[in-house]
């Protein structure tokens, strides 16, 4: 590449942190590392830190920052604690772009601080955007800070819009593998437990996205995600089920075509593409074999099997702070069902109530957008705990 970038990773030890650093050490004359990122997991940051030796680490967590801080003695590695730390971790005056890939509304103040810092943010953390998203890129346009999605759907949909004229766009496709239990009937739905939601046939990704995509709630979060980053009602955002989950989106435009973008099932092309933008990287994975895969087939969603992606169309509809409480709901389900507290049959139904009672709020302010985050998270507590369920 023309330049050599400095990235920022928050949430390195997660599953795209660790394909992030994946591609920088495959590119280290392109791509340095200067700040790393991580809730908890001090051993994982130990390791990342001795191998790409970045100027910072930051760990939420104040017991593992004390044990990273022993660990990287004499080091000449700066370790900051606290969510004070991911903050800063996330505005390094060094770095040029920030991976934001901290899972959850976990991720709403770092990706908002790196955008107010006016860096490039190549952003995995949809859920930011899902909750605070009229805040985020109202911040962005301001700072002049580029948000480049690392989503997929939304790289792909990203890439088919370049050099393309906004105006001629008729609506995006979202493509969606649909799960684990696509086209398996209503019944399994009653008796999944936590392995077998977690069991994605196309993606490796963390469990909160997996169980996600088992309910069809990821697509959800990506259909309100698109809207704050192209710009697009939800009636002009579509969802298909496409289980190769080569098409990874399309865009349809006023004349009828439709441009996809194809690739395979793996989050270090979107990373890349991010990491590189506007240069393209030369990187030596598999390339698509479509002879090979020789079919590609779309269906339409079954919006009452899985009730989460209706929902979220609807929170995308009704705004204020319906979004924000539909995501954190969610987020406190998922848990719950992790847990082996909560049903999956029931996440929906635990998320519905929460947007039943959503307070109206103004969503372009932070601090609004962050009091119902909280409220709903104690609201789905209540809730589960009715449901048989505990808080
Ligand atoms: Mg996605």
């Amino acid at each position: 590449m023309t330049t050599r970038k400095r990235i920022s990773i928050l949430g390195s030890t997660g599953s795209i942190g660790l394909s992030t650093l994946d591609i920088v050490a495959r590119r280290a004359g392109d791509l340095e590392v200067v700040a790393l990122a991580s809730r908890s997991d001090f051993r994982g940051i130990l390791d990342q830190a001795r191998r790409f030796r970045p100027k910072v680490v930051a760990l939420f967590d104040d017991q593992a920052a004390a044990d990273a801080k022993k660990g990287l003695e004499g080091a000449g590695i700066e370790v900051l604690c606290g969510a004070q730390g991911i903050l800063e971790a996330a505005s390094l005056p060094d770095a040029d772009i920030v991976v934001s890939s901290v899972v959850g509304a976990a991720g709403i103040m770092p990706t908002y601080a790196a955008v107010q810092a006016g860096k490039v943010v190549a952003l995995a953390n949809k859920e930011a955007l899902v909750s605070a998203g009229a805040v985020i890129t109202a911040e962005a346009e301001r700072r002049g800070a580029r948000i480049l999605p690392i989503d997929s759907e939304h790289s792909a949909v990203f890439q088919v819009l370049m050099g393309q004229d906004r105006k001629a766009l008729r609506k995006l496709v979202l493509t969606a593998s649909g799960g684990p239990f696509f086209g398996k009937g209503p019944g399994i739905l009653e008796e999944v437990t936590p392995e077998m939601a977690l069991d994605h046939p196309q993606w490796k990704m963390g469990p909160k996205v997996t169980v996600d995509s088992a309910t069809m709630m990821n697509k959800g979060l990506e259909v309100i995600e698109a809207h704050w980053l192209f710009g697009l009602p939800g009636d002009r955002i579509e969802v298909l089920i496409h289980p190769q989950s080569i098409v990874h989106s399309m865009v349809e435009f006023i004349d009828g075509s439709i441009l996809a973008q194809m690739g395979v099932t793996d989050m270090r092309l979107p990373i890349a593409f991010a990491l590189g933008y506007p240069e393209r990287m030369d990187l030596p994975f598999d390339p698509l074999d479509l002879a090979e895969a020789r079919k590609l087939e779309f269906f339409r969603p079954d919006f009452d099997l899985f009730p989460c992606l209706g929902l979220a169309y609807d929170a995308l509809r009704r705004g204020g702070g319906v979004p924000a409480s539909m995501n954190a709901a969610n987020e406190e389900a998922v848990d719950a069902f992790l847990a082996g507290r909560l049903p999956f049959k029931e996440i929906a139904g635990v998320v519905k109530a929460v947007m039943d009672r959503a307070p109206a709020i103004d969503d372009t302010d932070l601090s609004e957008v962050l009091k119902c985050d909280r409220w709903a998270r104690q609201a789905a507590g209540e809730i589960m705990l009715s449901f048989g369920g505990a808080a």
